[in-house]
């Protein structure tokens, strides 16, 4: 960041990214602008809260009997808004770093992708990016902060933008901690400057904030701590205002827990589950999960300590007793108390889960769809519910259609009485796996077989041995138990046929493979890859390489189908003319044609250069 220094102010230059970013908030068109006020009331909050929470760990702060509260005012006739709080204000750094800097490079090409696309902006989209501040240029040109830190030495600063490259920070005097934003509306945002309107707003987005906000000097959010009601007290459209309030979201919610618990552990907890992922949903830890209240006072934003990860995706309030109302980030993480609120809440989400997964199936496969991935590393983490986390487990299946859901239960009982083993088969997504290979056999057979096309899936295999007493085995082993068949059992070559073609391919293989083996899995395809009985599953295996685990090469086993035209055709050969060139070619090209499907080939050029040749020899 460049910046100038002039007698009385600084001026600072925004970050080339950050520019772009600013200009398309700029010069936009919005479909729910009232949402500034929503993100600078939650921003005035969070400052109220820190400041709050100083106070209650004795750190000596500046004015200390100032209330906790937000400050709107209004007028019409200038058409200007300011909106001041007592909280815990900025320093000159947090106004460069984080006032100054915001945003992912993954928000900004989502923004320009919804220019090109030419789409209007969802004001609502810019509070669930974690740029709400800028969401004040949807309605000015020109923004003033004002601001002096809590702590007592602290001095005051004054901090302009218009939003286009540009801001710069002078000092001012401020007998005040706190933070004051003004700026003139422009044209089309003029009806924020009356009171009824921006009244109207703050009781549709903000009803629930936890201080006071006035508008004109008068007190304007009346609901809080609403956990705290009885259930039936409390009205769906409240709790879905809640919900809103709370998560940024602006759909309603999939559902919700209300729980009220007493014994062992005090305390009162209000979870939703999202209908739909944020559009921010890239890793857990953007997700903003439960808020810890301590006596319906607010301790701690996104309390990790409170759920495990894989339960991330909900959101809401916990509030207890049995906390300390000064107690410190250190306790929260080793606190006994916080283990058992943990304990309860696990218990009642998958609870709750369970009672979906059997009589609201449809809702039970809209949350799967949308938070199985985090979900299902659950089976893998969480050895205390293990077995209630891979009964809530779905899989894809060869025996569902595509985006259709299976379970471990569904399976075994589907399972014809001599089959011992249920299979999978992993791959990088449904039409990788459809196409691989391997299938042949099992569709032949009409056997089932589990596909595991996400990443979670294969990381959840090593936990996920057995289930009802029956191994799961990736059919793509070795080591499948196929039975002989039936239809066909003369359309085969000879056991000296076969036999002498297998050490042919060894030959001209040599340490490409661990083996070649006559296939009884494949019904049209002529060769196949597989894995060795103790090798590692073939994802597993592109998985670990990825995450850059240093793991040698597993060797391959090629299976060649012995009633396949071809194969018939290279026996016959071999047995008249063993020493012809094609013979050579057919069986690299074979193998490599396996690996090809496999995703595993490096270099296509040698495949294509004897394709050719082939081909040639074909034709001539
Ligand atoms: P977010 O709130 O998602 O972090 P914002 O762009 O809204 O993103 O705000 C950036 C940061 O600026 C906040 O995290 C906070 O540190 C600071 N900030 C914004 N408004 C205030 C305020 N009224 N008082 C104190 N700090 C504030």
């Amino acid at each position: 960041m460049s910046n100038i220094d002039t007698e009385h102010s600084q001026e600072f230059e925004y970050k080339a990214e950050m520019k772009q970013l600013l200009h398309l908030i700029v010069h936009s068109l919005y479909t729910h602008p009232e949402v500034f006020l929503r993100e600078l009331i939650s921003n005035a909050s969070d400052a109220l809260n820190k400041v709050r929470f100083q106070q209650l760990t004795d750190r000596n702060i500046l004015n200390p009997d100032v209330p906790l509260r937000i400050n709107i005012a209004l007028d019409a006739e200038e058409q200007t808004f300011s909106i001041t709080d007592s909280g815990v204000g900025m320093t000159k750094s947090d106004l460069i770093d984080r006032i100054g800097t915001v945003a992912s490079s993954g928000t900004l090409e989502f923004f320009q992708r919804l220019k090109t696309e030419n789409k209007p902006f969802d004001g609502n989209l810019i509070g669930e990016f974690g740029i709400g501040f800028y969401s004040v240029f949807m309605v000015t040109d020109k923004v003033t902060i004002q601001t002096r830190h809590a702590d007592p030495d602290s001095i005051g600063y004054q901090w302009e933008s218009t939003g286009e490259g540009k801001f710069t920070i002078e000092e001012i005097p401020l007998e005040e901690r706190g933070t004051k934003i003004f700026f003139k509306l422009k044209d089309d945002a003029k009806d924020f400057s009356d009171d009824d309107r921006v009244k109207g707003v703050i009781k549709k987005y903000s009803n629930f904030a936890d201080f006071p906000i006035y508008v004109g000097g008068e007190e304007v959010n009346t609901i809080s701590a609403l956990w705290h009601k009885n259930k039936n007290e409390i009205t769906e459209e409240e709790r879905t205002e809640f919900y809103k309030f709370i998560s940024n979201d602006y759909n309603p919610p999939l559902g919700h827990l209300h729980l009220s618990i007493e014994g062992r552990v005090n305390f009162k907890a209000l979870i939703f589950f999202p209908d739909t992922p944020p559009l921010n949903y890239f890793r857990v830890e953007d997700l903003r999960s439960l808020h810890l209240y301590s006596s319906r006072i607010f301790i701690q934003d996104d309390c990790k300590e409170l759920l495990p990860e894989y339960l991330h995706f909900v959101s809401g309030v916990v509030d207890t007793e049995d906390l300390p109302l000064n107690v410190s980030r250190e306790v929260t993480q080793s606190s006994p108390v916080m283990a058992k609120i943990k304990d309860v809440i696990t218990g009642r989400i998958l609870s709750l889960l369970e009672d979906w997964a059997e009589n609201e199936s449809e809702k039970y496969e809209k949350f799967f769809k949308n938070f199985g991935l985090l979900f299902k590393t659950g089976a893998g983490s969480d050895f205390a519910n293990r077995d209630r986390l891979i009964n809530l487990l779905r899989f894809e299946s060869s025996k569902a259609e595509k985006g259709k859901f299976t379970s471990l239960k569904e399976y075994v009982d589907g399972m014809p009485e001599d089959q011992t083993e249920i299979y999978y088969l992993s791959g990088d997504n449904r039409d990788a796996v459809e196409r691989n290979p391997s299938l042949e056999y099992f569709r032949k057979k009409d056997i089932e077989v589990l596909f595991f096309v996400d990443a979670a899936d294969v990381f959840n295999i090593p936990h996920l041995h057995e289930y009802d007493g029956k191994p799961l085995k990736s059919i793509e082993k070795a080591d499948i138990d196929f039975k002989p068949d039936e239809d066909s059992p003369n359309d085969t070559l000879s056991e000296d046929d076969i036999k002498s073609l297998i050490s042919f391919f060894n030959e001209q293989l040599g340490d490409k493979v661990e083996d070649v083996v006559a296939s009884k899995r494949l019904v049209d395809s002529a060769a196949t890859l597989v894995v060795g009985a103790s090798g590692m599953d073939r994802q597993m295996e592109r998985m670990m390489k990825m995450m850059g685990g240093q793991i040698g090469e597993s060797k391959k086993i090629l299976e060649i189908n012995p009633t396949h035209p071809l194969i018939k055709n290279l026996a016959q050969l071999h047995r008249s003319k063993s020493d012809e060139a094609i013979l050579k070619s057919c069986a690299l090209q074979l193998y490599e044609g396996a690996l090809l499907i496999d995703g595993n080939m490096e270099t296509p050029t040698d495949f294509v250069a004897r394709m050719t040749d082939i081909m040639e020899q074909a034709t001539r």
